[in-house]
């Protein structure tokens, strides 16, 4: 069987990341999958069953039974935690302050990981999103790119859309789950090897889209 071509997009917080991935992926008939929704239904899941998500063996303990189903479809992106729709639960900061310590749990990233490979194997082809799809989960993705911002461009992004939050404190959250994503032991965030930089600061969306997209037209 011819394997799906891949499209590894990969970043810290507020890079542009989900945006880029929707866009590429409704421009070139691709599926569209956002790993880091399906560590958000984790985290989610586990705070329902009132798991200590600061508790590693509590968390390997628990995760086994959490169900995910992710949604393809970039323009209709979809999650669900155990038959629940978690949509626009797992955006809450509560679930934004804690997904970072369960995504640390070599378990967790371990389910996560084999989950999002069938669904990148049942694909015809595939845009996904995260912090380690280069790296760890799609090593051999046709094409792979590292998108960065400068700090104050991600928060002034993630500010804007979430009306009216504090730029000054949401640069710190930003920060703070970025060192947390990149000093963990299992599969840190980082730049993965063979992965194209994209510094979207002073880049329009439309622009970054295009960006990819001419990689990808080069890969193919
Ligand atoms: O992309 P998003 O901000 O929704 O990701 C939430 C969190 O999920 C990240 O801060 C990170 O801890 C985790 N994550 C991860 N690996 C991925 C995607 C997300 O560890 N591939």
């Amino acid at each position: 069987m011819k394997s799906a071509f891949v499209v590894a997009l990969d970043g810290p917080s507020g890079s542009g990341k989900s945006s880029t991935a929707r866009g590429v992926a409704d421009r070139l008939s691709l599926a569209f999958l956002d790993t880091g929704a399906m560590y958000r239904a984790m985290t989610w899941a586990l705070l329902k069953r009132g798991v200590d998500v600061n508790d590693p063996d509590e968390v390997a303990a628990a995760a086994g039974d959490v169900h995910i189903v992710s949604g393809t479809n970039p323009l209709a992106p979809s999650i669900e935690a155990d038959g629940v729709d978690v949509a626009v639960a797992i955006r809450t900061d509560e679930i934004t302050a804690a997904v970072s310590a369960v995504a640390a749990v070599p378990r967790v990233r371990e389910l996560m990981a084999e989950q999002q490979r069938a669904i990148i194997a049942a694909s015809r082809g595939i845009v996904v999103e995260g912090r380690d799809i280069g790296s760890a989960v799609a090593p051999r993705a046709n094409v792979k790119v590292y998108l960065v911002a400068d700090p104050e461009a991600r928060a002034g992004r993630r500010a804007a859309e979430n009306a009216g939050a504090d730029e000054a404190a949401t640069q710190e959250a930003l920060a703070a789950r970025d060192h947390k994503d990149s000093t963990r032991a299992a599969s840190p965030l980082a730049k993965a090897d063979g992965a194209i930089v994209i510094d979207s600061t002073f880049m329009t969306l439309d622009e970054v889209i295009d960006r990819v997209v001419d990689l990808v037209g080069d890969a193919r």
